[in-house]
């Protein structure tokens, strides 16, 4: 019987697997995921190591690092738990999921009561974000939240790449004395 469960969780995982993998093309990043409206939600930038929204948590998300949720309704946060729990139990290192601050203590309960229930860790870095403010995923990758209107509170995310360029009066150093100097005197950032 054991084998039988092993069998039908494949063939879960496996249709889980087959409703993420068509892949759509935007400005050269593939996107994968699907949305059905008051089922499930949740699109995956695989390049950039993103999950927007988690649906109820499709095969493909569990490997992205950075998960950012628009809303509280059940068809884009309903795999939250089951996300987290995933990649513990894969020993994934713990996701960095981006919330809508209002919703941020609502979420930290979440994960608190299924603690409770399961004792398991359920490690994860929970940011709350409003809308306007940013959030660096790396170095070079920052998301900034803007407002949605729906029947709840809601936000979209930008993804934004950070360009690191050298200051005009350090342009001609070589490499050892820019690596001496302190990033924050000799760079500056812009985004696109
Ligand atoms: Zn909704």
């Amino acid at each position: 019987m054991e084998t039988g469960t092993e069998d039908s969780e494949q063939a879960k995982d496996k249709e889980s697997s087959n409703k993420t993998k068509c892949v759509m093309n935007i400005q050269g990043y593939p996107v994968k995921g699907l949305s059905i409206a008051g089922h499930e939600t949740c699109i995956i930038f695989p390049s950039l190591n993103i999950a927007f929204d988690i649906g109820r948590c499709p095969h493909q998300a569990i490997q992205q690092d950075f998960l950012c949720i628009s809303h509280a309704h059940m068809d884009h946060i309903g795999g939250l738990p089951m996300y987290v729990a995933t990649r513990g139990l894969y020993r994934m290192k713990p996701p960095t999921i981006i919330v809508p601050t209002c919703i941020k203590a609502d979420v930290e309960q979440l994960f608190e009561v299924h603690r409770r229930m399961d004792q398991s860790e359920l490690k994860h870095n929970l940011i709350g974000l409003d809308v306007g403010e940013e959030f660096y995923l790396r170095k070079d990758l920052k998301v900034r939240a803007f407002q949605t209107y729906h029947v709840i509170p809601s936000q979209g995310y930008v993804v934004y790449s950070v360009k690191q360029k050298l200051k005009q009066e350090y342009i001609g150093l070589p490499g050892n004395e820019i690596k001496n100097l302190k990033l924050s005197d000799y760079i500056h950032c812009h985004s696109t």
